[in-house]
């Protein structure tokens, strides 16, 4: 199909100092998780997003010196030569594509620890990182810098330039953003020196213009020069000579680099989650950047839609559409665009799991893309799979993300298949959960399936259909897939920390009964030890229908586990907004309808709380009595022809969205595969020279 004609200014050519982007996709860098460690997978992971059409594909951080070490955080190196040929892999398979290779040159200054490294950490004043986020404490505070240790940096900023230019980079980035060190002297909080790189603004730019400077030298007119940099702080300050600092900062800078790349100053704003933000929330902070400077400007906002793309263009926000986690649910986007398919788009959800996979220290990982961070290891391409192994037909039972995911990649696999799904409506636990509060964004995991199924004669869905064991022998197809998700349990939560004794009776419910319609008497107290989102989600649900909501957890905080998925400041002002009272450190120990009793998880000191209406967020089992029965009639089986009987997803093991659809994508991989490639090729670190 041809593109359409609107769409034609995203695919101009922009130049980039001495370099040309052959078009306005730009794929920004963002932390993936492979490290100099996983060289093979890293190049493949990115090359393929310069297969999908993006015009700059950029790595994640690399850090430019050991006195700047992230770990257990996966960051990248470029210490010594012996880092270059790692780095190298990338670009080449990035300039394979005809895409230009960014690297961001990376200096944590004092919000690092250098657990590893074991040096001295540095910081503008002494300042570090006091964040309550565990991964970031640590418990030295960083070395004031003084003019030795800015010589030094200067000459790790010039060498890691060389080096990028040695491996192949077309762009090479300076990092003033996200708490790092040159982000750290732009700030007076951090930032309380007295010399020349302290006090008025333009004394606390000199450095980000000197890294500048000493870059631009270093890559001798080879590569272009950027400059990321965080704006929102800066932004909020007033300025007496401008509108703002931010203003009086971008002025001072305005035409030193050859690309401005302008971003927000904390994981949870520069990468909001679609439960609390929509598309293009940076606008309002960097809009004002592109009319001070003649050089381009990328900048990011979970951008999917090609129209907006176009408005961010045409209305003077942008010149290069930056993206990280659409680039990551769909590595063809710009490619899909470019031939009219724009309708393919598999577009992000903003789960945010892909960030969940940093903070694990873990290669990336995405809800909506099961083959992301898998191209090399596995061989899982996002856009080609195997043709079909054998002839076979294959059932699927329950039409939730694993059904959908399997049915689809079968699908296009070639498979006959049949998907049966019991409710009226495909979907599973989407249909529920995506008209909760914030959740809406997630239908995009069953829609972009139902499209994509909708073009497929070999895949047939049943709704309404609610098999027995009888019946799927009956149907006697070659495979059974069992997707019939799980059910949450009505289990306390012991000083063990595991779920025990089960909790039945009126006035009891789980998020189960919430989506079957259950009427909850006021007031309601949600006891939440799942830790994801269900947890204040459905807090939120039932103060927005009128009830008088207290939140109770072990944890330490509401939604404990989304400190991993940037939600949890959110949850928090959410939960404070609607007037939902947080009760952590804390389990529920008793209930009858009128009276909740408490037990502080480390005292066991007993509290009460006026309750009417009890929802226990807490364990799930598989709902996998069908596979069960069918297990168990191996001769019937044989009989019906049925050659295997497997479980995906929740009734195989329950977990979020990405775990669902990671299974259901697998077992599509797999089936009639040589069992000999079914282990993952582990990479290793390449030789040093
Ligand atoms: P997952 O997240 O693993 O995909 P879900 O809970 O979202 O699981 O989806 C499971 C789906 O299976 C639900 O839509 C449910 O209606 C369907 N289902 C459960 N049992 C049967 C059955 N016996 N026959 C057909 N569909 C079923
Ligand atoms: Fe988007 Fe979620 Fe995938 Fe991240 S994990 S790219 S937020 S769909």
């Amino acid at each position: 199909m041809a593109r359409n004609p609107r769409y034609d200014i995203l695919f101009e050519p922009v130049k980039i100092g001495p370099v040309t982007a052959r078009n306005r996709f730009y794929a920004v860098p963002h932390a993936a998780g492979m490290t100099n460690s996983m060289p093979h997978m890293r190049a493949a992971f990115r090359g393929t997003k310069a297969e999908g059409g993006w015009g700059v594909v950029c790595t994640g951080y690399v850090s430019i010196h050991p006195s700047s070490d992230d770990a257990p955080l996966p960051f990248a190196t470029l210490w010594n030569d012996d880092d270059i040929h790692s780095h190298a892999l990338m670009t080449e398979a990035v300039h394979r594509h005809g895409a230009l290779a960014g690297i961001e040159l990376w200096h944590g200054g004092g919000s690092v620890v250098n657990r590893t490294s074991r040096l001295t950490p540095l910081s503008p004043s002494g300042t570090s990182w006091m964040a309550t986020h565990v991964n970031f404490m640590g418990n030295q505070r960083p070395k004031a810098m003084d003019a030795d240790d800015i010589r030094a940096l200067l000459g790790w900023q010039a060498q890691a330039a060389r080096r990028a230019r040695s491996a192949g980079f077309d762009i090479v980035y300076v990092y003033a953003g996200m708490g790092y060190l040159p982000y750290e002297f732009l700030l007076p909080e951090w930032n309380l020196r007295t010399d020349a790189y302290g006090g008025s603004v333009a004394n606390r730019v000199r450095l980000v213009r000197e890294l500048l400077e000493v870059t631009r030298e270093a890559v001798a007119g080879e590569c272009a020069v950027a400059l990321r940099i965080s704006l929102e702080e800066l932004r909020a300050r007033p300025s007496a000579v401008a509108p703002s600092e931010a203003h009086e900062v971008v002025t001072l800078l305005a035409e030193v680099p050859d690309l401005w790349d302008v971003k927000m100053d904390s994981s949870p704003t520069d990468c909001p989650p679609s439960r609390f933000a929509s598309e293009g929330s940076h606008e309002p902070v960097i809009d004002f950047v592109r009319k001070l400077t003649l050089k381009p400007v990328v900048g990011v906002g979970r951008f999917t839609s090609p129209d907006s793309m176009v408005g961010q263009i045409r209305r003077g926000v942008l010149d290069l559409i930056g993206a990280a986690r659409p680039s990551i649910a769909d590595p063809f986007l710009p490619r899909k665009i470019d031939e009219g398919r724009e309708q393919e788009i598999r577009e992000c959800i903003g789960c945010n799991i892909c960030i969940s996979s940093w903070h694990d220290g873990v290669p990336v990982r995405c809800t909506q893309n099961p083959t992301i961070g898998e191209e090399w290891r596995r061989g899982w391409h996002p856009e080609r799979i195997a043709p079909a192994g054998s002839p076979a037909s294959v059932l699927i039972v329950g039409a939730g993300p694993a059904g959908l995911e399997c049915a689809l990649a079968l699908g296009r696999r070639g498979y006959e298949v049949s998907l049966a799904e019991a409710a009226d409506d495909i979907g599973g636990r989407l249909r529920f959960e995506t008209r909760l509060p914030g959740l809406a964004t997630w239908a995009r995991v069953l829609e972009w399936r139902r499209g994509q199924l909708d073009r497929l004669g070999n895949v047939t869905v049943y709704r309404g259909n609610l098999l027995s064991a009888a019946d799927i022998l009956e149907l006697g197809n070659t495979h059974v897939v069992i997707a019939t998700g799980a059910r949450w349990a009505r289990l306390l939560y012991s000083p063990l920390e595991i779920p025990v004794g089960a909790l039945e009776g009126p006035g009891v419910y789980t998020p189960d009964d919430i989506a079957a319609g259950a009427e909850l008497e006021s007031p309601a107290v949600v006891f939440d030890f799942d830790n994801y989102y269900m947890g204040s989600v459905l807090a939120e649900h039932l103060a927005r229908h009128g009830l008088r909501v207290s939140y109770v957890t072990p944890a330490g905080h509401a939604s404990a586990w989304t400190i991993m998925s940037n939600e949890q400041p959110q949850v928090h002002r959410t939960l404070f907004g609607a007037g939902i009272a947080l009760h952590t450190l804390t389990r529920v120990t008793a209930f009858e309808p009128g009276e909740l009793t408490l037990a502080n998880l480390f005292t066991n000191a007993v509290t009460r709380l006026e309750c009417r209406s009890l929802v226990i967020v807490g364990a799930r089992f598989a709902s996998d009595g069908l596979y069960t029965a069918l297990a168990a009639r191996t001769a019937d089986l044989g009989a019906a022809g049925i050659r295997s009987v497997a479980r995906i997803g929740d009734a195989l093991a329950p977990g979020a969205l990405v775990h669902a659809v990671y299974s259901g994508h697998r077992y599509a991989r797999e089936l009639d595969a040589d069992p000999a490639t079914l282990l993952y090729r582990r990479d290793a670190p390449l030789p040093l020279t």
